[in-house]
């Protein structure tokens, strides 16, 4: 498919080497792992639809003063990014209860937390990635105290900005999960805290507002089917796509790689 020198290759993305020192490109596979890779599929088009998804996602957090990792979209599938050195936590906010809260604590799924919550994993598949504090962060120095603080207030500022986002289209943010990653511009060594990764169905949980319909990665890991048109009608909502028809065209016209 491409010369381009892969950097690192994930469950559901790929970063080459991007066109310029400091940059990357972040390619969207359409590969679907559930459970730590247990569960694994191939569904056509959610590559095209999270690339989209999370562009504008990061396009609008980037209007409204969060740093992102985000330079522009290339394709259907790519998207140059800035190169960081991403901070090795999975930062979760959840403003109802849900998955493995729901597990862990026993509190039923869909009751409204009375805050929102941010909880942190550290990221290591052979772990299962675990649920950690402020502790272990601190002890084994996978932040710094002040950059513990900046990941706290920005994955706040992201739920509140999101949340109104998704309202305004019908739909819930029940949680997300966000990484960030630190990015040394010019010969400073005092790093830039970027928002990194992708944001998208596949690392939220969004439920229609009327009917609770589930638009996310949970229609794969629970078997309900229809993951890539629930993934279709969320970039139609936000108005990434057009609206009647253009659906079905989008699932099988990017099919193709
Ligand atoms: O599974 P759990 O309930 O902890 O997930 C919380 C949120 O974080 C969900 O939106 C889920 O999709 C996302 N998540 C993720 N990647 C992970 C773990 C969770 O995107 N490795």
């Amino acid at each position: 498919m491409s010369k381009k020198r892969v950097v690192y290759e994930g469950k559901a993305k790929i970063l080459y080497e991007g066109p310029e020192p400091g940059t990357l490109i972040q390619y969207f596979k359409d590969d679907a792992t559930a459970f730590n890779a247990q569960k694994k599929a191939v569904l056509d088009g959610k590559g095209v639809l999270n690339n989209r998804i999370s562009e504008f996602m990061m396009t609008r957090l980037g209007a409204v003063g969060i740093p992102t990792h985000f330079i522009r979209r290339l394709n259907m599938r790519e998207q140059l990014i800035k190169k960081v050195e991403i901070i090795p936590l999975e930062v979760v906010v959840r403003n109802i209860a849900a998955g493995t809260l729901s597990k862990r604590l026993g509190i039923e799924e869909g009751q409204v937390l009375p805050r929102p919550m941010v909880e942190f994993y550290f990221k290591d598949d052979a772990l299962g990635d675990p649920l950690v504090t402020e502790e272990h962060i601190a002890a084994f120095g996978w932040a710094g105290p002040q950059e513990y603080d900046d990941l706290i207030s920005l994955a706040l500022r992201v739920n509140d900005f999101m949340s109104g986002l998704f309202a305004a289209v019908g739909i819930r943010l029940v949680d997300f999960k966000l990484e960030f990653g630190r990015y040394f511009e010019g010969d400073t060594d005092m790093p830039r805290i970027l928002l990194a990764d992708e944001i998208s169905p596949d690392s939220c949980r969004l439920w229609d507002f009327e009917t609770g319909e589930k638009l996310d990665k949970d229609r794969f890991r629970r078997d309900l089917g229809g993951v890539t048109e629930a993934y279709a009608e969320v970039a139609r909502r936000l108005g990434i796509i057009k609206e009647s028809g253009e659906t079905d065209n989008v699932v099988s016209f990017t099919g193709g790689k």
